[in-house]
């Protein structure tokens, strides 16, 4: 039986807070991955390793099977389209949303322009809604698009909101409901069971742990 499990971690924001939750699931990297320039990492327990990718990178290793398990962002897994993988948890960390935003509520006369980076979820949110825009892909800084006049809305991942209002936007419907997601490849959840459903387990002790430290 194949003892080997590789967890496919976001990095940046999404890792900071994953790795406590990973630690009280009992795996923890042998070393610091702060400190290490290193992609992968092996764990206290022999055979589990973690690999620290690009949050989007994160879906296509688990889909097909190079990571076994994977810490994603729901709005990472709505853009990709979430095939190939189970959604087995909400580790509750990382939480904003996914929002329309610009600078005047009142629309244009005529066909939106959205910039977005999640063009998928952008298309699909206005066609269920029946309405054709016209959508342009962009891979930063967003909020610049209105102010340039390259487009009347934006849709973005927002938190506090200070990035919007420090740039003159206003955020306008709420998409999705952000945070980021334990995920399984299929074939991983099927073949590595064993191993897996005591890490799901543990890891849903420690989320409720933490949210119960968060309403006291
Ligand atoms: P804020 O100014 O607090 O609304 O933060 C907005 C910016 O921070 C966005 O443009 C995002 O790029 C980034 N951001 C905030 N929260 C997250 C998150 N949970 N996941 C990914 N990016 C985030």
């Amino acid at each position: 039986m194949d003892q080997t499990l590789t967890i496919a971690l976001s990095k940046g924001r999404i890792l900071k807070d994953t790795l406590p939750l990973l630690k009280a699931a009992g795996i923890e990297p042998a070393e610091d991955i702060f400190k290490s320039r290193k992609l992968i990492f092996e764990t206290n327990i022999p055979g589990v390793n973690l690999v620290i990718i690009r949050a989007t990178d994160v879906p296509a290793y688990v889909e097909l099977g190079a990571a076994d398990l994977g810490v994603s962002g729901k709005d990472v897994l709505m853009e990709h389209g979430g095939e190939g993988m189970y959604e087995l948890l909400d580790l509750d960390i990382a939480r904003c949303k996914l929002m329309t935003a610009g600078k005047d509520p009142v629309e244009p006369e005529g066909r939106l322009r959205v910039a977005t980076k999640f063009v998928n979820v952008t298309k699909r949110y206005y066609a269920e809604q029946g309405r054709q825009v016209d959508i342009i892909k962009l891979y930063g800084a967003m909020e610049l698009a209105p102010i340039m006049g390259l487009a009347d809305r934006i849709v973005d991942i927002v938190d506090t909101g200070n990035t919007l209002r420090a740039n003159g936007l206003q955020p306008l419907e709420e998409i999705a409901y952000v945070s980021s997601r334990l995920v399984a490849g299929t074939s991983a959840y099927k073949n590595k069971h064993h191993m897996i459903q005591p890490i799901i387990e543990k890891l849903n002790k420690a989320v409720e742990a933490a949210k119960e430290t968060e309403v006291a």
